[in-house]
């Protein structure tokens, strides 16, 4: 992926719509200088400008009307964002400016580009590897500390050093088969075997660890679902109206898109914790209640962690409990006692008591959730993280090959099959970082970002 397949050059508007200080548009492409030159009026001709320079000047029409004064930032191939030619034009915070520009240079044979062909292109040329592109919309979409600190790290590489290691590995083993091959005839064949079974186990092991990674990543990158959940009068009502009130990081309030389930964002320690307050889950003829307790069910059984929530001085609802015992692993169940003010002292039942009246017990509460939905992985900041559905598949695939290889093995097939194997499982590593990849693959990823990215 060294030369561009580019042959066009393209444009958008990369700020947000609405009003702002500035406006952003990016232009990329080979014939970007040579075609900006031909609207902007500076010091010096943009083609005749260094790298990593800014030049201020104005933006003109055939008519010789200044459209606005800009600043004009110049990237030469191959030091910029996508790897070709490139400009960034800031002009006043104004879509109509902004917009009138765009026309300019698409009059002047420059297209307006596809949502994410910056960053595509980026890939394309070399500049990121495909998760490191994934990791750019990841940043821009982060919400929360985790999220983002996330999001940096695969987009610095972290995932891809990892991958890159482990695919060396595959390739490093199908070259001991190649060697087996060689010398089938012959009585060595028994060495590399054993070395090549060892060091598909030890990549296997290193998939698991990475597959393992996915339930806390999903948590750091989209945060921690949790299912609200009791008898009516318990408190849940009382809990989100004193987190929203008390807690000092209140990202949004998302009001219910149903009658039902009322959706609120709290971050806590940098995780994102997205509470749905449900209906209470209970088994009804009632027709209308019914859709109602159906979303509250869907609630319980897709939430990283249900909080269930009951009142101390009635003690622990059994009958709830086990009807939530159907929808959800018992794990995923913090059992909590509100009202504690009124009775102290903790029911050996629950988990974690709170009172939603005096805010008693909220932190303990965010640590029980936070240990929950992260499960018992230790991850450091620095450790590789599976945060994409895309690349958990992928290696769930390769771990299927690396199966695949072993059970050849073992039935005494020739090293052509292992080494198929290998392949296969090396090609389906390579699609996460995109050394493997189809039109369908990047065009499903890419049409996901913003224009202009
Ligand atoms: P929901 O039906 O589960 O949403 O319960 P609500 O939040 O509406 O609370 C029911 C009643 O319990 C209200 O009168 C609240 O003021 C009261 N309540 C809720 N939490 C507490 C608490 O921690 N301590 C005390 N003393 N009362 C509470
Ligand atoms: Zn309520």
């Amino acid at each position: 992926h060294t030369i561009s397949t580019n042959e066009d050059t393209i444009t958008a508007i990369a700020t947000p719509p609405g009003v702002g200080a500035i406006t952003v548009i990016r232009v990329s492409g080979p014939d970007t200088f040579s075609k900006v030159d031909l609207i902007f009026r500076g010091r010096k001709k943009i083609s005749e400008c260094n790298t990593h320079t800014i030049h201020y000047g104005t933006i003109v029409d055939p008519n010789g009307e200044v459209i606005d004064d800009v600043l004009v930032s110049v990237f030469r191939s191959p030091n910029s964002y996508t790897g070709e030619d490139s400009v960034e034009i800031s002009t006043h915070g104004s879509q109509l400016i902004a917009e009138k520009i765009i026309g300019l240079l698409v009059e002047r044979g420059i297209r307006i580009a596809e949502p994410g062909e910056f960053t595509k292109r980026a890939f394309l040329n070399g500049r990121l590897d495909l998760a490191q592109a994934e990791a750019v919309a990841d940043v821009i979409n982060s919400r929360s500390e985790a999220s983002l600190r996330g999001a940096r790290n695969q987009l610095d590489g972290l995932l891809s050093q990892k991958i890159d290691t482990l695919r060396e590995k595959l390739i490093n083993t199908s070259s001991l088969i190649e060697l087996e091959l060689d010398f089938a005839e012959e009585d060595i064949e028994l060495l590399p075997l054993a070395k090549i079974i060892s060091n598909i186990g030890e990549i296997e092991k290193e998939i698991d660890e990475l597959l393992k990674s996915f339930r806390f990543g999903k948590v750091i990158r989209d945060g921690v679902n949790v299912a609200l959940v009791g008898k009516p009068n318990v408190g849940k009502s009382s809990l989100l109206n004193y987190l929203l009130k008390e807690a000092r990081a209140i990202v949004s309030e998302i009001p219910g898109t149903t009658r039902d389930i009322i959706r609120e964002e709290v971050t806590i320690e940098g995780i994102l914790f997205k509470l749905y307050d449900t209906a209470g889950i209970r088994l009804t003829e009632d027709v209308i209640e019914k859709e109602g307790v159906e979303r509250s069910r869907k609630a319980v059984s897709d939430a990283d962690v249900v909080l269930f929530l009951n009142d101390s001085t009635h003690g622990f609802d059994r009958d709830i409990y086990d009807e939530l015992l159907k929808l959800q692993k018992e794990e995923r169940i913090l059992k909590v006692a509100n009202k504690i003010d009124l009775k102290p002292g903790l029911d050996k039942s629950f988990d974690v008591g709170i009172s939603a009246k005096t805010g008693e017990g909220i932190e303990e509460l965010f640590r029980k959730l936070k240990e929950k939905a992260l499960g018992s992985g230790t991850y450091t900041e620095k450790s590789a993280v599976v945060t994409n559905l895309r690349h958990y598949n992928a290696l769930n695939k390769a771990k299927e090959h690396l199966i695949g290889a072993k059970n050849s093995i073992k039935e005494g097939l020739t090293g052509e099959f292992v080494a198929v194997d290998l392949r296969n499982a090396e090609n389906s590593l390579g699609e996460i970082i995109g050394k493997v990849t189809t039109d369908d693959i990047l065009n499903n990823i890419f049409a996901k970002f913003c224009i202009g990215k």
